[in-house]
């Protein structure tokens, strides 16, 4: 058993705070490999703001559990030598399909976990939910569950229909589990393409395809029904037209992928939405620069030589998101 405060890391609960008295939002950025990791810290450490590792249940897979646990205790201590005296690091795991997975998390040093149970029936991912609430706050981690289905890929989480969140549920839904924040739909969707054509509208100019706004109706409501209560968006990246582009110049083929525009998930940051997951955007800023490399020097073989320019294309995106949508710099001083 490693409990997350022997490693540095710290729980959601006051971040979460701060952020819906504050009116910003935490970033959480998914890593599976040491560069995106470094990039992460880097930003944090230089914008001092407050971040939430998340580890999805491929990224387990894809990395081993064991060494990402120990990718995230260093994660803490790089960020001290960057000079982040007091780092607010988060270790957390996305989309938990099960009370084992949630377990194993806990006891091996994650301070926060999310319990998916949005597939299930109401009752059911009630009881699975609360099963891991009452596990995970013996320890003080906290807990995300999520009500409301969003559609997409997302490694293992894939739905062909979303459907919102029901607003009428919330109360009666974290009264009886005990969760600590809600992931709630809507009109987020998980990977690079977001949306259907059929569903967007094209802009004459560009013919860049735009995509429907998000329900800020049934955001609203489920505020007004839980005040102050800490929300998560899921599926929030904005598939940058510029990565999408260098993607297509040098060799890749990303016909229509679209994201949610970087002004709807600003004013969602100022609500109660405390919480906004980013994961695609790394992922093509990453794929980006890899090509480009790689078709403008393809004598090159040296992994560092485009991995180090991935990386440094993902700090700059991770900033860009820290700055000009969540607002959570200088939040973590
Ligand atoms: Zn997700």
């Amino acid at each position: 058993m490693v409990n997350y405060k022997d490693l540095g890391l710290v729980n959601t609960r006051e971040m979460f705070a701060k952020a819906i008295k504050g009116g910003y939002a935490i970033p959480a950025f998914n890593f599976n490999n040491m560069e995106q990791l470094q990039a992460i810290v880097k930003a944090a450490a230089e914008t001092k703001s407050p971040v939430i590792l998340q580890v999805s249940k491929g990224a387990r897979n894809y990395a081993n559990g064991t060494l990402l646990r120990y990718l995230a205790e260093g994660a803490v201590a790089y960020a001290k030598e960057l000079g982040w005296e007091k780092p607010q690091i988060v270790l957390h795991l996305d989309h938990g399909d099960s009370f084992e997975t949630c377990k194993s998390c806990i006891d091996s040093g994650f301070s926060s976990v999310m319990i998916d149970g949005s597939a299930l029936p109401y009752e059911e991912n009630i009881a699975l939910t609360k099963k891991v609430v009452d596990y995970a706050h013996q320890f003080d981690v906290t807990v995300e569950a999520e009500l409301g289905v969003l559609a997409g890929v997302e490694d293992e989480v894939a739905a062909e229909e979303s459907h919102y969140t029901k607003p009428e549920e919330v109360i009666d839904f974290s009264t009886r589990t005990g969760c600590d924040s809600l992931a709630i739909s809507i009109g987020t969707s998980h990977g690079a393409y977001k949306f259907k054509p059929e569903q967007c509208t094209r802009d004459p100019k560009t013919g860049r395809l735009v995509p429907p706004p998000l329900a800020f109706d049934v955001l609203d409501a489920v505020m007004e029904k839980l005040p102050g209560f800490p929300i998560v968006l899921h599926g929030s990246s904005s598939v940058p037209q510029e990565y999408v582009d260098m993607i297509n110049k040098y060799g890749g083929k990303l016909p229509d992928a679209v994201g949610i525009p970087e002004e709807q998930l600003r004013k969602a940051a100022k609500s109660a939405v405390c919480k906004i997951n980013i994961d695609s955007d790394s992922r093509l800023a990453f794929t980006a620069a890899v090509r480009k490399v790689l078709a403008e020097k393809p004598a090159e073989f040296d992994p560092r030589k485009y991995c180090g320019p991935a990386r440094d294309l993902m700090e700059e995106l991770y900033k860009h998101k820290i700055i000009n949508v969540l607002g959570s710099d200088g939040k973590a001083q």
